[in-house]
């Protein structure tokens, strides 16, 4: 360990009881995505008072702070500042429903812990580049209601947070992306390194439109919208056995409405349909599927489909652990292991939309019991879910800008984006916000 090393350890360990004390105050004020007003509040008056330039406001509640003077590449920290709708939980909020049930609040615990470390004169001194100190709004589903009022409001993308920022250019600045979670799936060691594969998905409101009539005089006047949805999902289902095991696909539907009272034949049905699955490719031909299975049984009962096509996520697009994040974990007294390319996440996450043009380094880490989303998470080794991620996050942003950035400039070159910023927004135009 060279002296900039003990240095970043040291800082934390000299702050560990803010980091704690910041981590649980987020945890107790739980907030949804968009709407997470007091925790940007509080980060951006954390990174404020350590004397960076803090831009807020974001995609409504995004906080970023930057030191953008010297030359070189720069490595974005991302925080994710959202959590998740879970009433159950002990801690959750008693009017917004929503827990820190994700972990959210470690990972900014970890961000804030990591730009005490590498604001350090001595520290930034020694980096060829430039870190920002990003807090992002809106990780979680965001629901077809909410995102219909979000758009009036102006959010052009308000499928996630990280996807209305890429759309905003705020990430124009970053060529490298650091991101963070709690363990995502079942990891025994103290460290996960890397981002294992996971799928994306999307989702379309569907309206089923038929006929009333009265259900025992003449239903043969009417056209029967529950009777549609109901052949669509029977559908649906013959067609798994379609389904690739590579492509992990899962599907799921929700039914919010079909019909109004009981002695009349169904006219309307609102359906929600989300199609997951490990590739862009797979995700379309699935959800083309799904909707031939509307098509046909309207067709059959002579009814109509109107569709609104819902944005997701993109899938993650495996990376192993980088060297310099293997190497810095090894600073720390901890466990790990790293990701290989058969990993498999069956969750979904925004961070899938960055790794399509970024390069993303990311770790996950334990410290936590209970199921993810479930009542009963909740944090049991503090050092390991705040102190520890902030020591790895601070420790692989050195290694990746120290030495002229060789490292970070190394990734960079052979880092192959899917989507610029502007393909990017083109594709989610085209699929999912035709009618602009
Ligand atoms: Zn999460």
């Amino acid at each position: 360990m060279n002296h900039i090393e003990e240095k970043i350890i040291q800082t934390i360990d000299e702050h560990r009881e803010e980091i704690i004390a910041l981590a649980k105050d987020i945890q107790s004020h739980p907030e949804p995505g968009f709407y997470e007003e007091r925790t940007a509040a509080h980060v951006a008056a954390f990174l404020r008072g350590l004397g960076l330039r803090v831009h807020g406001g974001l995609a409504r509640t995004g906080v970023r702070a930057e030191w953008m003077e010297q030359d070189g590449p720069n490595v974005t920290i991302i925080g994710e500042l959202d959590a998740i709708g879970c009433k159950s939980h002990p801690m959750a909020d008693p009017v917004n429903g929503t827990a820190h049930a994700c972990g959210h609040h470690a990972q900014i615990a970890a961000m804030i812990g990591a730009a005490l470390a590498l604001t350090n004169e001595e520290v930034q001194a020694s980096l060829s580049g430039s870190v920002s100190f990003f807090a992002v709004p809106a990780e979680e589903y965001i629901d077809a209601d909410k995102r219909a009022w979000l758009r009036k409001e102006g959010i052009g993308f308000p499928a996630s947070g990280k996807s209305e920022l890429i759309r905003l250019g705020e990430f124009d600045h970053s060529d490298i992306i650091l991101t963070t979670h709690v363990h995502m799936m079942q990891v025994e060691e103290d460290f996960y390194l890397g981002n294992a594969a996971c799928n994306g998905f999307s989702a379309e409101r569907v309206t089923v439109r038929g006929k009333a009539a009265h259900a025992a005089i003449d239903p043969w006047d009417g056209v029967n919208a529950l009777s549609i949805t109901s052949s669509a999902i029977q559908m649906m289902g013959l067609m798994r056995e379609t389904f690739r095991e590579e492509d992990h696909v899962r599907l799921h539907n929700v039914i919010r409405k079909a019909g109004d009272v009981i002695n009349v034949v169904p006219d309307e049905a609102v359906i929600e349909t989300k199609v997951r699955a490990a590739s862009l490719d797979a995700i379309r031909a699935t959800q083309e599927k799904m909707d031939r299975a509307y098509d046909g049984a309207a067709y059959a009962f002579g009814g109509t489909i109107e569709r609104e096509p819902l944005q997701g996520y993109m899938p993650i697009l495996h990376r192993g652990a980088d060297k310099v994040m293997e190497e810095s974990v090894k600073l720390l007294d901890a466990s790990y292991r790293c990701s290989k390319p058969a990993d498999f996440n069956n969750a979904c996450t925004d961070v899938g939309d960055l790794t399509h043009l970024f390069p993303v380094l990311n770790f996950t880490f334990g410290g936590f019991a209970g199921k993810l989303h479930g009542a009963d998470f909740k944090i049991m080794d503090e050092e390991l879910a705040y102190i520890k991620p902030a020591k790895l996050l601070a420790l692989t942003t050195y290694r990746l800008l120290c030495d002229q950035a060789k490292e970070a400039k190394k990734i960079c070159r052979e880092f192959k984006p899917v989507f610029n910023k502007e393909t990017y927004c083109q594709y989610i135009r085209d699929n999912f916000h035709e009618n602009e």
